[in-house]
């Protein structure tokens, strides 16, 4: 029997502010990267450590006399696969599944009125931004923890721009470019949840980053379906477009945008489903060495989710189910990983069904993918 040793306490990381670490862990400024942006070698992985090393000291067990805060707990997330009963070529296409079993464990108290001149933040990055849990910064960016996390290395982009930007304002081109080069620095993705589309906080912005990595079942790195290139094709909208595609193969009717332009087509497509009153979410992928845009419309009047009560997540569109809400728990009574409720409650073609209900048809993005 292998003794329980208390693990080392490692002070919260800091990376430095506007820059990102090269791969001998030295901070180097983010115009050296932009302008090296064309390959993504070591120094992406090297950085990717680094904010994963940085994420981990943000945990609950790393218990060190600091005024920094920590996450409310240690994400426990099983996940599984649930594949489409029609085989392709390649196999069978599938949907992801996790459950994170971890809950909120710390005593709670009363809310402190602070007396200070801290600007006020909403009720999500609040407590996140005074205990003072950002690991850099980027652009505008606080680049925290999730204080909630459904899975490790889940992040939150967080806006700090005065007057603060709203969830319900279009994000500009200048934001979303900066998503891609957080994404790029630190070889994160992220989605972007605007109202109708998968937020619940409306009043400040915030952009949710992840590791695409993290999805892994039967010990291998698993894509999002999404961004799955077995299953899906990238086919440009026009003959002489190369900068605007659709993703084919994909259930969702979805546009992907490259290129230089692509973070003000993206805010074209944002505002011009705005002012036609679709609600929409943004997705950003580094892929073949690039800053991927992904852009889909949504429907909420529409859509259903059978399996969870609500309404589909940002994360469920590019085709993870996050199963059994943090906050609600209708979900997880139902749920067991190894079992079969899974399986019987969200079949593959339950979610499909609950995707495209969640979208609309691709007419209506053909009229937006039009104007490109
Ligand atoms: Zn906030």
């Amino acid at each position: 029997m292998k003794k329980k040793t208390q693990p080392e306490y490692i002070p919260p990381i800091k990376l430095e502010p506007e820059g990102y670490l090269d791969e001998k862990g030295n901070p180097k400024s983010l115009k050296q990267l932009s302008e090296g942006i064309t390959t993504l070698d070591e120094t992406f992985e090297e950085n990717n450590y680094q904010i994963r090393k940085a994420w981990k000291t943000y945990s609950p067990t790393n218990i060190g006399q600091d005024e920094i805060g920590r996450m409310a707990y240690v994400p426990e997330t099983s996940m599984r696969k649930s594949e489409s009963p029609i085989k392709r070529k390649i196999g069978r296409p599938y949907w992801i599944l996790a459950l994170n079993k971890a809950r909120d464990q710390r005593p709670k108290t009363e809310d402190k009125e602070k007396e200070n001149d801290a600007p006020c933040h909403c009720k999500l990055c609040k407590n996140i931004l005074e205990k003072n849990m950002t690991i850099t910064k980027i652009g505008n960016y606080s680049i925290t923890p999730n204080g909630f996390p459904y899975f490790d290395y889940a992040l939150l982009g967080i806006d700090g721009s005065t007057p603060f930007r709203a969830q319900t304002d279009i994000p500009r081109p200048e934001e979303i470019d900066t998503w891609g080069k957080i994404c790029a620095i630190f070889n994160l993705a992220a989605f972007f949840n605007p109202p109708h589309a998968g937020a619940s906080i409306y009043e400040h912005q915030h952009v949710q980053l992840f590791d695409p990595k993290v999805f892994k079942l039967d010990g291998k790195i698993t894509p999002l379906p999404l961004f799955n290139k077995e299953f899906t094709e990238e086919i440009p909208v026009r003959k002489d477009s190369s900068d605007v595609f659709y993703v084919r193969g994909y259930p969702i009717p979805t546009l992907m945008f490259l290129g230089y332009n692509a973070p003000d087509k993206v805010y074209n497509a944002a505002h011009l489903a705005r002012e036609l009153n679709f609600a929409f979410n943004i997705e950003v992928l580094i892929a073949d060495d690039q800053e991927k845009f992904y852009f889909q419309l949504r429907n909420p009047a529409n859509e259903t989710s059978i399996c969870m009560k609500r309404k589909c997540g940002g994360l469920e569109m590019m085709g993870v189910a996050l199963l059994g809400d943090i906050e609600e728990k209708s979900g997880e009574k139902n749920i067991t990983t190894d079992g079969t409720k899974v399986s019987t409650k969200m079949s593959y073609n339950t979610m499909r069904k609950n995707l495209i209900n969640a979208s609309y048809p691709r007419e209506f993005l053909d009229y937006i993918a039009k104007r490109f």
